[in-house]
């Protein structure tokens, strides 16, 4: 018989009195006086249980039914009704409850139906999706994700994967971790431990990507307008709650576009995205602003409905000097960059209202070598877009599209011509003005969840000192 999830009972696809069959976890179970037990049933399809009722006519009540504790699975026939109770709509009428896997010792089971604490789960991270909260999370992430794809289709954009493993250090930091084959030696022949070397595997020295931006400018040099959506890794040494050593980044390039063009784009992306989220994960942004405390259909909507507001680097160094930094030793030069307690002054504390700012037009002394040289000669076509609560999200610029500008910047860097020609060869062949941006995909989940700490918004984060199951 087919299975049916809990998802289309809640959304009043099944009609009632019809005979179902349906598996999940058990949530709780609570036992009534009349021979009767209800058991909170969970399929991960619903952020709500679905209340399954088990009477002492069922022939394994007093064996089984009785024994079932939290975390149990179980595989249910029965007959969906309309629940007497006010707190759900409908129940199941249980004629047959079969027990798939026993919970081996619930006195010791690490999720037990108490609210546990966001540094244990991490601890128990293979059992956290049994979690309203890491279901709801990971409810809003799967439409985030999906919405990007579909906005970006809409948009008549191509989704070009580009390579994980490469040879090129794209933002120029050196933080990259290593690729290479590990070997066996020999044994030593008096005993002692065996040893492994670690062998280049390509012809040069090659890394897990911390960008795709550099391949992605190739396909956007003949595509027009591409993006590349995959994992990123960063071996930076910063153990804040905003980042990972392995994230997932959305990244857009497109020709013909100005930073104005690919800043006004980003605000229409975010836009589009947050509106599907709302639309498509109500129910669990309700179960996470309860839970939380924060009002997140209130922070969405405020960001659908305010426009970015626009702001140049040099602006902004004036109010932070003016109103924030106050001794006169900590004033910020110009060619500083920011920290994320002067950014989110900015967007949490001077524009009231709480809208998303982006700033423009940095020092190119603490910007990429790729970004557009503006004609002031010191700084760069570049935007940071940063959110309230969070800080930056995105990161974009023009690229550098003049070949004998785009050399200087190398040399200026000390960046080996020789390692990029691939990239200038896109500069002497029909060079294009082009722009694109870097969206932290965990980053803007933070936002959208409520969630404090990045590392409660992937599935399983991998940090300093930490690549745990
Ligand atoms: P930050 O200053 O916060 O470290 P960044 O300037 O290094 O960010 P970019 O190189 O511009 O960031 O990357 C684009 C986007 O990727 C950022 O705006 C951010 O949302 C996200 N991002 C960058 N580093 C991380 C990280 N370690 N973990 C998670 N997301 C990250
Ligand atoms: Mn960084």
């Amino acid at each position: 018989m087919q299975i049916t999830l809990i998802s289309d009972i809640n959304h009043n696809l099944i009609p009632v009195n019809n005979k179902i069959r349906i598996q999940g976890w058990i949530k709780n179970r609570r036992k009534s006086k009349l021979g009767i037990t209800f058991l909170d049933l969970m399929d991960g399809s619903s952020i709500r249980s679905l209340q399954i009722v088990a009477s002492d006519s069922l022939n394994n009540y007093p064996n089984e039914i009785l024994l079932i504790t939290t975390g149990c699975s179980i595989d249910v026939y029965g007959t969906l009704i309309f629940s007497k109770r006010k707190e759900q709509k409908y129940e199941i009428v249980a004629q047959k409850i079969q027990i798939l896997g026993w919970v081996d010792n619930p006195h010791t089971y690490p999720i037990s139906s108490k609210k546990h604490t966001l540094e244990y789960l991490r601890e128990v991270n293979h059992l956290r999706p049994r979690t309203n909260l890491i279901l709801a999370v990971s409810v809003v992430r799967n439409i985030l994700f999906q919405s990007i794809h579909s906005f970006l289709f809409k948009e008549k954009f191509y989704w070009i994967p580009t390579p994980i493993i490469t040879s090129i250090d794209a933002e120029g930091t050196g933080e990259m971790f290593s690729v290479n084959v590990k070997t066996e030696k020999l044994n030593n022949r008096n005993g002692s431990k065996e040893q492994f070397i670690y062998e280049k595997f390509f012809n040069k020295e090659s890394f897990l990507t911390v960008s795709g931006q550099l391949t992605l400018e190739s396909y956007a040099s003949a595509l027009s307008r591409v993006y590349t959506f995959g994992p990123i890794f960063r071996a930076e040494n910063s153990n804040t709650s905003r980042h990972l050593s392995e994230f997932w980044m959305l990244e857009i390039e497109a020709a013909f576009f100005d930073l104005n063009k690919i800043l006004l784009f980003s605000e229409k992306l975010i836009k589009y995205v947050f509106e599907s989220v709302i639309n498509i994960a109500n129910l669990e942004l309700q179960w996470l602003s309860d839970n939380l405390n924060i009002n997140l259909l209130k922070r969405i909507k405020s960001a659908i409905n305010n426009k970015f507001i626009v702001l140049e680097y040099s602006e902004a160094i004036k109010i932070l000097n003016k109103n924030f930094v106050h001794v006169k030793e900590n004033k910020i030069s110009f060619g500083d960059d920011l920290n994320s307690e002067q950014e989110r002054y900015l967007v949490e504390k001077h524009f009231r209202n709480n809208n998303i700012i982006a700033i423009i037009n940095y020092p190119k002394k603490i910007k990429a070598f790729y970004m557009r040289i503006n004609k002031d000669a010191k700084t760069v076509a570049a935007m940071d877009i940063i959110f309230p609560y969070i800080g930056e999200i995105i990161g974009g610029s023009q690229r550098e599209e003049r070949l004998d500008y785009l050399d200087k910047r190398m040399i200026e860097l000390k960046l080996n011509k020789k390692e990029y020609w691939w990239y200038r060869d896109l500069r002497k062949y029909g060079t294009v003005p082009h722009s694109g941006l870097g969206i932290g995909f965990e980053r803007l989940l933070m936002y959208i969840t409520g969630m404090n700490n990045i590392r409660d918004v992937i599935p399983f984060p991998r940090t300093v000192n930490n690549a745990n199951f």
